[in-house]
Order: structure tokens, then C-alpha cells, then sequence
């Protein structure tokens, strides 16, 4: 069965009131003058207005935020995930469904306050957490923000959702402050990473940032309803002719994390964006390639998370979704 058991405090309320949070804010403000807060590492002062590969300058942009009910179960629940989608990312992936955003910055930069407002309507309309999907890019105005919340009341978790393109010593300082981390585990090979999403180090950065957040907060904990409270859900899209090499994902979780990890196998792959420019992406997944993808998780004895029955072309969201907790 999960492992269930009664509700905790968020991590970031004790990171509040003995400085730590304060500590990281002055950390991640300081590098926005030559940023250095993602492996591009543009260096360019973001304080007064230049912007790097991510085109995002010392606001936060935000395109939506909404409850989302189409995340992992134990991530949305019953009463939804408080969802905020941030413009602009520091990847560059061609076949990107989120690409009028998140590549075409469609969004509008907001004040800090504005942010914080954001969370606190989110857990006022009982969403189950506040997800931050895209966070990397804004990370300093994110934790700006929440800590504006906090002193208004926020006291539910953080989720963390990102691409994976990480620097490990800057999610050592969220270290204490997140809650959940929901990273994807997109490529396990450079030249794809490269190719395919502009992501120079990719497998290696992303490698070491997950050992990270492992460290920090372990295997998937669920309340007694199953809604997630703290741990890591690792997200892996499966891609066409194995350009996302998930033989070589599935075996670094199971040996270098745990084969415990609950990992969302997901098979919406569909070729939006500049996908059609690529021939090896050029499709949708094919039904084998995701049966062989299921087969690799036994092989490594990876039996947490969800599996979906047939391909999906909305993740969570459609009837023809069949969503599996595999809980071994
Ligand atoms: S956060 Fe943006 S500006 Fe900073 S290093 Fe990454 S891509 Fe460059």
C-alpha cells in the first residue's frame, strides 16, 4: 500500500521563522546580476532589464493559474492542484505543447504581491497544493512571493514542477522550503537533450539535481485521503524511436535512487510545435513503444506510480484514461 499516514506542516513554515527562506531569497536575488540560476549560466544582468535564454527579466510572468485536475491523482485529488504556469523556460524543446508560453512568452509580468495573491486564492478555493510548473527560470521571484504569502496565512504544500534542467547546488537551497518535487527525467542521452530541447548537459545536471531532491524529501508520503504531502514523483515522457533512452532512466532511479520511487509514465506524446521538422519525432507514440516502456519499470522493479492503458492524448484528463496506482 502507499505510505499513508497523518497530515505534516509544510517544510517552508520552519524555514520562514528560522531564516533559511530569507537566507535562499538573498542567495537567488544576488545571482540575477550575471544569472547564473540554471545551467545556461547566461550571466546577464537580469536587475536591470537584460535577459538570457529565457527572455524573463526581474518580474515574474505568469500565464495562467487555475486548479488543475489533470495532474497525477495524488497530486490533483478531489479538489485540484493550485496550478501556476510561468511564461517563458530555460529549455528550448521543439515539440513543446505549451510552446505559445512557454517558448512565445504569451503571459503577463506581475508584481510580487500579485504572486503571493495568486497563492493564497488558489489554497481559498481548497486546492490541494501550490504547483509551480516551469518554476526554474523565476525561482528568486517565486520564493519573493511566497514569502509575502506566508506572512498572509499560506500553509499548504509546494510542489516543484519542473523540466529537470537544474543546477544541483541551487535546489540545495530549497532544501527546507519545497515540499514536493515533480521533476521530469526527460533525456538519459546528450545529443538528444541537445537536439531536441537545446539542453547542453542535460542527462548529467538532471542526474545530479534528482539525487538532490531525493535527499531532501525522500519517497512519495500520502495523507490519509492519498493526496501527496512530501516526496518526489518523477515524470518520464516517452518519446518515439527511444529518444528520451528510458532503459537508462529507469535503471539510474532504481539503482542511484529508490526502486520505491513513484514515477508517472506518460504516453501523450504528440508532435506540436517545430516537431514536424524532426523526422525521429515526427509522430505520435506508438502503442508498442509504451508497452516496452512499461516492461523496462518491472525489469527494474520500479512498481510505484501510474501507468496509463492506452495512449493518452491529454495527461490524467480524458475518460480514455486509465490511470493505474501501482503501489507493489
Ligand atoms: S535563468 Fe534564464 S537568464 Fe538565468 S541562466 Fe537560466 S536561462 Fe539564463
Amino acid at each position: 500500500m502507499p505510505n499513508k499516514q497523518k497530515s505534516v506542516r509544510p517544510v517552508y513554515l520552519e524555514s520562514f521563522q528560522n531564516g533559511k527562506l530569507d537566507a535562499a531569497i538573498k542567495k537567488l536575488e544576488e545571482m540575477l546580476k550575471a544569472c547564473v540560476i540554471c545551467p545556461r549560466k547566461c550571466k546577464v544582468n537580469r536587475l536591470k532589464g537584460e535577459r538570457g535564454f529565457c527572455k524573463t527579466g526581474c518580474k515574474p510572468k505568469v500565464y495562467s493559474y487555475m486548479a488543475h485536475r489533470g495532474e497525477e491523482p495524488a497530486i490533483s485529488g478531489v479538489k485540484g492542484s493550485g496550478t501556476i504556469f510561468f511564461s517563458n523556460c530555460n529549455m528550448g524543446c521543439v515539440y513543446c505543447q505549451n510552446y505559445e508560453f512557454s517558448q512565445m512568452g504569451r503571459g503577463r509580468e506581475v508584481e510580487f504581491q500579485d504572486l503571493a495573491g495568486y497563492m493564497l486564492e488558489l489554497q481559498s478555493r481548497e486546492c490541494h497544493n501550490i504547483n509551480l510548473v516551469t518554476p526554474t527560470h523565476v525561482l528568486p521571484q517565486i520564493l519573493k512571493s511566497l514569502k509575502i504569502a506566508i506572512t498572509l496565512g499560506l500553509n499548504i504544500p509546494l510542489v516543484y514542477n519542473t523540466s529537470g534542467y537544474e543546477l544541483p547546488e541551487i535546489i540545495q537551497l530549497l532544501d527546507g522550503i519545497i515540499d514536493i518535487y515533480l521533476p521530469d527525467m526527460r533525456y538519459a542521452d546528450e545529443p538528444c537533450a541537445v537536439k531536441f530541447s537545446l539542453a547542453e548537459g542535460y542527462p548529467e545536471y538532471n542526474r545530479q539535481a534528482l539525487k538532490e531532491m531525493f535527499r531532501q524529501v525522500g519517497n512519495a508520503q500520502l495523507d490519509e485521503n492519498g493526496i501527496m504531502e512530501r516526496g518526489i514523483i518523477i515524470r518520464h515522457l516517452v518519446l518515439p524511436n527511444n529518444i528520451s533512452g528510458t532503459e537508462k532512466i529507469m535503471q539510474f532511479i532504481a539503482q542511484e535512487l529508490s526502486t520505491d520511487t513513484y514515477i508517472s509514465l506518460m504516453s501523450q506524446y504528440l508532435p506540436y510545435h517545430r516537431a514536424q521538422e524532426f523526422k525521429e519525432i515526427s509522430r505520435r507514440l506508438k502503442l508498442k513503444e509504451y508497452t516496452q516502456a512499461k516492461e523496462i519499470m518491472d525489469k527494474y522493479n520500479l512498481h510505484n506510480g501510474w501507468v496509463q492503458e492506452s495512449l493518452a492524448s491529454e495527461r490524467f484528463a480524458g475518460v480514455n484514461i486509465k490511470s493505474v496506482l501501482k503501489d507493489g
